[in-house]
């Protein structure tokens, strides 16, 4: 029997709430589906600061590094917001574990159903089936990480802050084979983003994407688009798009607006890969929400956990490979909010149950 090793890092606020009902659908799928979970569970974020005085302590390093996958809640919230930014949870936690693991690819799902159309602030008609699209962000290098990156006091007495988009070759081919291989699994089509009419940086991305395609993926149909432009395009009409392959900075913006057209943050779910391989040699991954911890909802039971969910089903996809059972849970989800079951996110209005009810209704249409 298959067994799941992997590091639960709820965080904070509705983090642990919905984190649990992950791991109820988690443990009712692997009975049926016949393989066994080994978790454990660790502090992060402002957990992390409450019971090792770190965001990211050191023991919680040590169970990921042990795992095969890192299933992540989120982190932050009101009760944390004084501390120096370095220490805050995100900062000090999120992102030094996307570099320890060399977490390059975020794949952020864009789904909206049809049923729930009413949720997006987009008009009914110019989404008549939903939204369906994938944007593919590079994680780990451009502006974010760039050397230098300080503030300076001039002489002049001005003052002066720099930071460095800084992109190499091999770190724009190795996410462009993270899109082909996506788009390969949907409509083989990938809009490629950058800004290359203005930046060194954009002109050898959109160089090295072309060259990629053109030699390892000919049959998937690549376009180009300034991000300007692409901001713009995801409202007026985001189905023209498959999937949408970026940098750093520009996929942190058109992913949130992404989130945004879909409309509640509950529902989207995303997978953080990194360049190593896990035991199994399927790629490490972190798994998690889109949203944030939702502090003003926190300990009401009203978070909706479809995001957490979905992020658990991207583990089974990526880091476990079990495809079955990852399709059927999105399928459970989709059916269980289908039927008039959903969250006060995404009821429009309409009668709506808690977090605990919701996970029910999905585990009632896992078949
Ligand atoms: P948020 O995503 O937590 O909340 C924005 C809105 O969406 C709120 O109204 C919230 O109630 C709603 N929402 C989010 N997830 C929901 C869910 N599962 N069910 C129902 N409604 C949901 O964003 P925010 O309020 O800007 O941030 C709150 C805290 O979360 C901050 O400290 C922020 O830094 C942190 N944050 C963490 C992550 C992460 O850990 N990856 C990501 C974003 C924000």
């Amino acid at each position: 029997m298959q067994t799941l090793k992997f590091a639960v890092l709820p965080g904070d606020y509705i983090g642990p709430e919905v984190m649990t009902e992950a791991l109820r659908v988690l443990e009712h799928v692997a009975k049926q589906d016949g393989f066994a979970l080994a978790y454990e569970i660790a502090h992060v974020g402002g957990a992390g600061i409450d019971n090792h005085g770190k965001a990211l302590p050191a023991p919680t390093v040590k169970l990921c590094e042990a795992s095969d996958a890192i299933l992540f809640g989120s982190v932050g919230g009101p009760k944390w917001e004084k501390l120096p930014p370095n220490q805050q949870p995100e900062r000090a936690a999120l992102l030094p574990l996307r570099k320890h693991f060399t977490l390059f690819a975020n794949i952020r799902p864009g789904l909206l159903y049809r049923e729930l159309i009413d949720a997006s602030p987009i008009k009914n008609e110019r989404i008549p089936e939903g939204i369906d699209i994938v944007c593919i962000r590079e994680l780990t290098g451009g502006i974010y990480f760039g050397q230098p990156k300080h503030t300076t006091e001039l002489p002049c007495g001005d003052t002066q802050a720099v930071d460095t988009k800084v992109y190499r070759k091999s770190e724009i081919k190795r996410i462009a084979q993270v899109a082909v291989d996506t788009a390969r699994a949907r409509k083989k089509r990938v809009c490629s983003v950058d800004k290359a009419n203005v930046l060194e940086t954009s002109v050898l991305w959109r160089k090295t994407v072309t060259a990629f395609f053109a030699k390892h993926a000919p049959e998937i149909e690549l376009s180009h688009m300034y991000v300007d432009n692409a901001a713009m395009q995801l409202v007026r009409s985001p189905n023209q798009f498959d999937v949408i392959l970026t940098e750093n900075m520009f996929g942190d913006i058109l992913s949130d607006e992404m989130a945004c057209v879909c409309g509640s943050l509950g529902m989207l779910s995303s997978a953080s890969l990194g360049t190593g391989k896990n035991s199994l040699g399927l790629p490490f991954g972190l798994y998690e929400p889109a949203g944030g911890t939702a502090p003003d909802i926190a300990g009401k039971g009203l978070a909706n956990p479809c995001a957490q969910i979905l992020s658990a089903a991207l583990m089974l996809r990526h880091s476990f490979g079990l495809e079955k059972t990852a399709a059927r849970i999105e399928v459970a989800v989709r059916r269980a909010v289908t039927s008039g079951v959903r969250t006060a996110d995404i009821a429009l209005g309409g009668k709506s149950v808690g977090t605990r009810a919701m996970t029910d209704a999905i585990i009632a249409n896992l078949t």
